[in-house]
């Protein structure tokens, strides 16, 4: 059983990858209206994986026999002023999310949760990947500038991306 205090943090984290989905999803629909699908597609993408983070906390609640406190989702913002923009906000979204994951670790930590701590150790090697990734997209968007060859090869490259149900999750669903 968890205790009290880990149970509900969980259970904020799960309104918080909904969130992410969210923000990502209204950044796909940004994409679209600006077609440009391959970026769109993989912040569709980015938004489904999200849900799966949502789902993979939730499953480890009712696996420890919680109850799940399913808080109110905020709206994201839908005003971007660029690519680069979007890309920016998602990083500094990642790094929001990272600080969170480690706060859970904390308090894991700190009760001398094991199972917890095991857990959450994917989803802290996940973190490392999601902040590399958009910091590597941003790089290259900072690098393509306002030339449009540039933008056109990469919504190619990004169009190309394929969801796969994260592994804590693969035999779940
Ligand atoms: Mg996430």
């Amino acid at each position: 059983m968890l205790s009290k205090t880990m149970a509900k943090a969980i259970s904020q984290q799960i309104t918080k990858e909904f969130y992410s989905g969210y923000l990502y999803l209204s950044m796909a629909s940004f994409f679209e209206s600006e077609t440009l699908p391959g970026f769109a597609h993989w912040m569709r993408i980015q938004a489904q994986e999200e849900s799966c983070h949502a789902l993979i906390f939730f499953n480890y609640l009712s696996e420890q026999g919680h109850q799940a406190e399913l808080g109110a989702i905020e709206a994201p913002p839908r005003e971007f002023s660029s690519p680069l923009d979007v890309f920016k906000k998602t990083l500094e979204h990642e790094k929001q999310v990272t600080k969170s994951i480690y706060g859970l670790m904390e308090i894991a930590v700190g009760e001398k949760d094991f199972a917890t701590q095991r857990f959450l150790d994917w989803f802290i090697n996940e973190q490392v990947e999601e902040e590399a990734t958009a910091h590597t997209l941003v790089g290259k968007l900072e690098r393509i500038k306002n030339s449009s060859e540039g933008l056109f090869m990469l919504d190619n490259e990004l169009q190309t991306r394929v969801f796969t149900v994260p592994a804590p999750l693969a035999n779940k669903i």
